[in-house]
């Protein structure tokens, strides 16, 4: 995928030219050499249990009744473990306890890529400003969807043989998460 918004090189800011380098077409630069390979961005996902019940939490961009994992950019130097602990801790305050890999899912409209954890919790929830509310839902009640994290936790219900039916998210504000 081409990224238009970049124009000009970063490390020597000569204009970007759209070059064919390893099978692709790609922003490169002419002078230095510099390819934007616009690799898809890991970002970390916790299914998040506290207790017997999983918190959801709906991000102040998002419409009213939208409700997803905790989300967020890994960061340079931290495993996705130590990610999805510092995500959960920043967002809503409770101590990671444990996490497990539910699975690796593509999310390639916005260029990501969703490393998701099953986390265990505890603590008392505070939410950051990103997000507005939270509810907490007993396992077999949660309501997968078909793209991004929804997909990490229909996997999720499936291991635990949950009975679920995918629903249909309503239209994503355009800076949601997966
Ligand atoms: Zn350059």
């Amino acid at each position: 995928m081409l990224h238009p918004d970049y124009r000009f090189c970063p490390r020597c800011a000569a204009p970007l030219a759209q070059t064919e380098i390893a099978g692709r077409v790609r922003s490169a630069c002419p002078a230095c050499g510099f390819t934007h390979w616009n690799n898809p961005a890991p970002v970390v996902a916790g299914l998040v249990q506290v207790g017997e019940h999983i918190l959801l939490a709906r991000n102040a961009a998002w419409p009213p009744k939208m409700f997803a994992l905790i989300t967020g950019f890994l960061e340079a130097g931290e495993t996705p473990e130590q990610g999805i602990a510092r995500e959960v801790k920043e967002e809503t305050s409770l101590d990671v306890e444990r996490t497990s890999l539910i699975g690796v899912y593509d999310f390639t409209r916005k260029n990501e890529l969703i490393i998701a954890y099953h986390v265990i919790a505890s603590g008392e929830v505070r939410l950051s400003e990103e997000l507005v509310e939270y509810r907490m839902v007993a396992p077999d009640r949660l309501k997968p969807w078909r793209a991004g994290t929804g997909l990490a936790v229909a996997d999720w219900m499936r291991a635990r043989d949950l009975p679920f039916e995918f629903v249909d998210l309503p239209v994503r504000a355009p800076d949601g998460n997966g």
